[in-house]
């Protein structure tokens, strides 16, 4: 079969792999499409401790059962369309035992420690088979809509924190593919204003396009100021951090008003984690800041079910498709941070 391979950073070649097939407990699925998220344009570009290569990476997969194997029950049959949850969990530690698995201290993924789905067919192990990760999806559901439920779950990880209500006035800093999910969920919610800000107008013109929140530009300017003034002087109830920026999370500290709820939701880089913050104004405004990494079961089928009604343009948000032999154009479609959603048609 033909598959996309990571040998190291800024080498992916389009080469011809041995087919996978299923052994006890295994399922292989046919690729019908795997979405570009931003950890794989990360790993292309930076190399990532959990993927050895080589390896094929692509998580946000979405598919038909091709090959059940032995052993395998939970009512999947050949022809299904599916999708699949990442985290695998040890099973074992305190986490897994609270079905928290994408806090497991030894967790493993699909498209990180197992083969992802930029290729024709990826092969699930029993471990992720057995834990719930082949999730079925209607067979109506088409696979650039299915291929959001990955990245939305998360985002539906992170508001799961943050409460918002109607009436809330909302901020999302970072206009990506993550900002504008962000800003659909909080939008629904009944959030009003809901502002995105970012640097970037092409990216802002998706946010008016879509109808998703009130777009505003931070470039060459005190980015706190200018949001508080587009939102008429007043601060917000919750704020999300959707760009790999530290000065995100310190402009969301300044943003929020007093019981307000901050999602660092992005993380930054690794070099440089550490901010200051003045705890007296943590403590006196009674301001809470969450944590939020990738998602959970749940959270996918809380998404599915959000990609499944029509009351966003779910349908506008993947507005890049590449054939699996041009991977390397949809990474440097990726990197240039053009448009939302990239992703690779694997038929
Ligand atoms: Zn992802
Ligand atoms: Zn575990």
């Amino acid at each position: 079969m033909k598959a996309a391979v990571y040998h190291g950073i800024r080498d992916v070649r389009v080469q011809d792999v041995p087919m996978p097939s299923a052994g006890p407990g295994e399922v292989v699925l046919r690729v019908l499409l795997c979405a570009v998220c931003g950890t794989d344009k990360r790993i292309f570009t930076h190399g990532q401790k959990n993927v050895v290569p080589p390896a094929i990476t692509g998580h946000e997969i979405v598919g038909t059962v091709h090959q059940i194997g032995p052993g395998v029950d939970g009512g999947l049959r050949a022809g299904q369309k599916v999708i699949v949850a990442t985290v695998v969990g040890c099973g074992r530690c305190v986490y897994c035992r609270r079905k928290q698995y994408n806090l497991c201290d030894s967790f493993t993924a699909l498209g990180y420690d197992y083969a992802g789905g930029f290729a024709e067919y990826v092969k699930i192990p029993a471990n992720a088979v057995a834990q719930g990760n082949v999730i079925a999806i209607p067979g109506s559901m088409s696979p650039e809509r299915a291929a959001l439920v990955e990245p939305l779950s998360c985002c539906l990880n992170g508001q799961e924190y943050l409460g918002a209500q109607p009436g809330d006035r909302a901020v999302i800093l970072g206009a990506g593919p993550i900002g504008l999910m962000h800003a659909g969920i909080l939008k629904a919610r009944g959030c009003q204003p809901v502002i995105v800000a970012d640097m970037v107008d092409e990216r802002l013109a998706y946010v008016r396009e879509f109808g998703l929140g009130q777009p505003v530009n931070t470039a060459g300017a005190e980015a706190v100021e200018r949001i508080l003034e587009a939102g008429g002087g007043e601060k917000f109830d919750v704020a999300v951090t959707a760009c790999a920026v530290k000065a995100a999370q310190a402009d969301a500290l300044r943003l929020v008003r007093k019981k307000g709820r901050i999602s660092f939701f992005a993380g930054i880089p690794k070099d440089d984690p550490i901010l200051a913050i003045d705890t007296n104004h943590i403590h006196y405004s009674e301001i809470s800041i969450f944590g939020c990494f990738a998602s959970n079961l749940q959270h996918y089928h809380q998404a599915l079910e959000m990609v499944s009604r029509d009351d966003l343009p779910w349908d506008r948000f993947v507005t890049h498709k590449f054939k699996l032999d041009d991977i390397l154009r949809a990474y440097a479609v990726v990197e240039a941070g053009q448009g939302i959603k990239t992703v690779i048609d694997c038929q």
